[in-house]
């Protein structure tokens, strides 16, 4: 039946008009928790940040003296990304990485994970990884140990990308060294202030500067170390970030002492390191 709203008595209108803008009000509702569910991720519309959940790998030596770095910042890591809602994968051998693997990673933090003795499936993975560009990599202090060691060859590609150097020398009883930020535009120097000093690290030195062949962010005066050492390069770079390689990436020297997760200046370069990484281009 089809009823005129001209035949209704004022009563019968009222109450028409009152269902009818019910029914706008409750239309108009559901369209707004509709299109709130297409834009959440989460199949059970709950109010959720409208963002991707981006994944780690965290690749770390759980032996050996950087232990004791690993065993600080680790709890550090997990914490932070609680904090930042990101998901953390642990691995402790290069052994499961494979090109399928590493797809599902937006980040691979190498923390002090050494450059060689990796599986050949391992190495095209990641040289693959960064060379096209898959997500970000990160490598702390270790993963510039470039070199010939424990009976394996020095993995050249790992070396070029690096800034085409070798590892040369380290001061094994460690100085203090005032650590210069060279490139306060970047995300990943943003915050920190023009010098800062780093309390203990074994300063790493390499056959030549990695300078001509990456960006260097920060670099280590080497007249500031305390107590002083012969053990010196002159242009002595500790952050860079090489862009011939497609995915974004960081390289940072310092990483051995686990006091420097006690440093608000490193963590902060660390958290720097991290966002900027996970930051889509
Ligand atoms: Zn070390």
């Amino acid at each position: 039946m089809i009823l005129s709203i001209t035949k209704m008595c004022p009563a019968q209108r009222n109450r028409f008009y009152f269902r009818k803008s019910n029914f706008h009000f409750i239309t108009a509702h559901l369209q707004v928790v509709f299109l709130f569910c297409l834009i959440s991720v989460d199949s059970n519309c709950q109010a959720k940040p409208n963002q991707e959940r981006k994944n780690v790998l965290v690749l770390y030596e759980n032996k050996g003296h950087h232990k004791a770095f690993t065993d600080r910042a680790v709890p550090w890591l997990r914490q932070l990304a609680a904090d930042s809602s990101y998901e953390l994968t642990l691995l402790t051998n290069t052994k499961g990485i494979n090109t399928n693997f590493l797809q599902q990673f937006n980040l691979i933090l190498q923390l002090d994970y050494v450059p060689y003795g990796w599986t050949d499936t391992a190495k095209k993975a990641l040289k693959s990884y960064l060379e096209e560009g898959r997500g970000s990599w990160i490598g702390l202090h270790h993963a510039g140990l470039l070199g010939a060691f424990d009976g394996f060859p020095m993995w050249e590609w790992f070396s070029f990308f690096m800034g085409d150097i070798q590892y040369k020398n380290y001061i094994a009883d460690f100085a203090s060294g005032t650590v210069i930020n060279e490139d306060n535009t970047h995300q990943v120097m943003k915050g920190l202030p023009d010098t800062f000093r780093i309390a203990k690290e074994e300063w790493y030195i390499w056959n030549r500067s990695p300078r001509p062949r990456v960006h260097v962010l920060a670099s280590v005066d080497e007249k500031t170390y305390s107590p002083d050492s012969k053990i010196k390069m002159g242009d002595h770079p500790v952050i860079w970030t090489n862009a011939d390689v497609k995915t974004k990436n960081i390289y940072i020297f310092m990483g051995h002492d686990p006091a420097l997760l006690d440093d608000r200046n490193y963590t902060h370069l660390l958290q720097n390191a991290i966002a900027w990484s996970l930051l889509k281009n």
